[in-house]
């Protein structure tokens, strides 16, 4: 029987798939902000499905349960409410904030409001705003089918994380980059990726295999050895042990190791005893559309879960880092504008997730990390905005607690700079954009991987001196530098001494850190 093709690409995450490709269209450009016009008919029409939804549900309810349904039937109806919403859209405001933004103007002044009923009635129109919400913003993901390799050039990290992987699969780019999000999603997952791989010559539905150890993409693989071909399940080597993630080197010192999380699911597999706590919380990846982004309550769920899972344990979540190469659809204005310079573009997305984060703060030892930051002037206007909102959370009688804020290194500008940081509780370096950013070199191209091994010398260089400017301020790195044991020696050298890494890279660093000495030196005998 003749040998199956094999192609040569490169490994972005470990395993071995087959099954049926999926040849992905090239990825169409996020879709524009709906114009003021667009908007109001787009809010005429989700009222409406919401009060179709409200009457479906009236009939099958008893008296009491009636009223209520009549009562949100009713303020639904209301002209006043589509018209404010309406005067916002004019104003420019996105049709989903336009909507929230609106409500909880009502919501508050009932909240605030003397009589119990009249208070009671708050909780209504939270209801009503969510539903319409999600009418509104309930965007379907183009998904692809369960069990196939999906090849492209690109993919999206929302498409990534709508997929059900539990039947296997694996993905082939034909260019790509190892520390691109998806690459480092794929590996949070243990979904086998290459990329690289150059147009692959196959067709929908032909049978395919990843081999994401070896780098290679095999055609034909209906013909490839059946038993080289079975999905790996997930494997995160010898269980490591319940020891809070605390690990000390050969000559003693004290090592904390937290986890990256990207979507929240991923640590119901993870006891929170093997970690020192999550050390970062990419919220863009939990929060994939403007319709999460507006939704408060969706936000406060997801990070009370982290939070009961982390049983307290730090839990350090960062503020949408969206823009840019992380677009988030319904947001193409700006787009040059990532992470922090976003958020205060856009406030009032800021102030929903704020919120969201001041409230969940009092069910544990939540951190708020705010990302890409490159000046002093940034961190201050988002503790603005947080202080603003506590103020808001506090006459409208709402529990809430203004945790830690700090910031994550990932800017060059900032590295040199962090004792200019007065604002920053804490500093958290994000190697993968410090790298790219170092060595003028594009994150999600193929070229990247390479640029990055080479910039390691400067990166260690600005990482030694920004550790000296924290002025004792608590400091960590979560890029995909600190799951590398290769670096430990270099980053304990460079004097960090907390490291957030991907579950799966937990045991490997451990490993790494009990063999070296403080000064990242080899133990004796090792
Ligand atoms: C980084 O840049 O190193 C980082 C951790 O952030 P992200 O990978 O999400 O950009
Ligand atoms: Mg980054």
């Amino acid at each position: 029987m003749a040998e199956p093709l094999r192609l040569k690409a490169t490994s972005a995450s470990p395993g071995i798939a087959s099954g049926p490709a999926f040849v992905a269209e090239p990825v169409e450009p996020a879709a524009t902000i709906p114009s003021s016009v667009s908007g109001q008919v787009e809010l005429a029409s989700a009222i409406e499905t919401a009060i179709l939804e409200l009457q479906e549900l009236a009939t099958g309810t008893d008296p009491d349960g009636g009223d209520i349904v009549e009562f949100q039937i009713e303020v639904l109806r209301d002209p006043t409410l589509t018209e404010a919403t309406g005067a916002r859209i004019e104003a420019g405001e996105n049709v989903a904030f336009a909507w929230v933004g609106t409500l909880d103007g009502y919501i508050r002044e009932l909240e605030c409001s003397e009589g119990d009923q009249l208070r009671a009635r708050a909780v209504d129109l939270l209801d009503i705003k969510n539903r319409v919400l999600s009418v509104l913003t309930g965007t379907p993901v183009n998904d692809f089918p369960a069990g196939s390799i999906y090849v492209g050039k690109d993919m999206e990290p929302s498409r990534f994380l709508a997929h059900d992987w539990s039947a296997g699969g694996g993905i082939v780019l034909y260019a790509g980059s190892a520390v691109g999000h998806v690459a480092l999603l794929a590996r949070s997952r243990s979904v086998p990726m290459v990329i690289g791989a150059g147009r692959v010559a196959t067709a929908r539905g032909q049978y395919i295999g990843v081999d994401g150890d070896a780098g290679l993409v095999i055609l034909e693989a209906a013909r490839w050895n059946a038993t080289s071909v079975e999905h790996c399940a997930p494997s995160t080597g010898t269980a490591p042990p319940l020891d809070n993630g605390i690990v000390y080197t050969s000559d003693g010192t004290q090592v904390l190791l937290s986890v990256n999380v990207n979507a929240p699911e991923e640590i119901d597999a993870i006891p929170a005893e093997v970690t020192a706590g999550i050390g970062l919380m990419r919220s863009e990846f939990a929060l994939m559309s403007l319709g999460d982004a507006a939704n408060e309550e969706k936000q406060f769920a997801i990070y009370r879960h982290l939070l009961d899972w982390a049983d307290g344990r730090p839990v350090t979540i960062r503020m949408l880092d969206v823009g840019g190469d992380k677009p988030l659809p319904g947001i193409t204005e700006a787009s040059s504008l990532r992470g922090i310079r976003l958020l205060l573009a856009r406030p009032q997305i800021a102030r929903v997730q704020a919120r969201a984060l001041l409230r969940a703060a009092v069910f544990g030892n939540l951190r708020i990390m705010l990302p890409m930051v490159t000046f002093p002037s940034e961190v201050d206007a988002m503790r603005q905005i947080c202080r603003e909102e506590a103020g808001e959370l506090h006459r409208r009688g709402v529990p809430h607690r203004t945790p830690p804020i700090g910031m994550m290194v990932e800017v060059p500008a900032a590295a040199l700079m962090l004792d200019e940081f007065e604002g920053a509780d804490f500093f958290s370096f994000g190697t993968n954009d410090l790298a790219q950013y170092l060595v003028a070199s594009a994150r999600e191209e193929a070229g990247f991987s390479l640029d990055q091994e080479q910039a390691v010398p400067a990166v260690l260089r600005l990482l030694t001196q920004a550790v000296r400017l924290t002025g004792g301020r608590p400091v960590s790195i979560c890029g995909d530098m600190a799951g590398d044991p290769v670096r430990m020696s270099g980053l304990l050298a460079a004097g960090i001494r907390h490291f957030s890494v991907a579950p799966a890279r937990l045991g490997a660093i451990r490993s790494a850190l009990v063999g070296l000495n403080a000064d990242g030196t080899k133990a004796a005998g090792d």
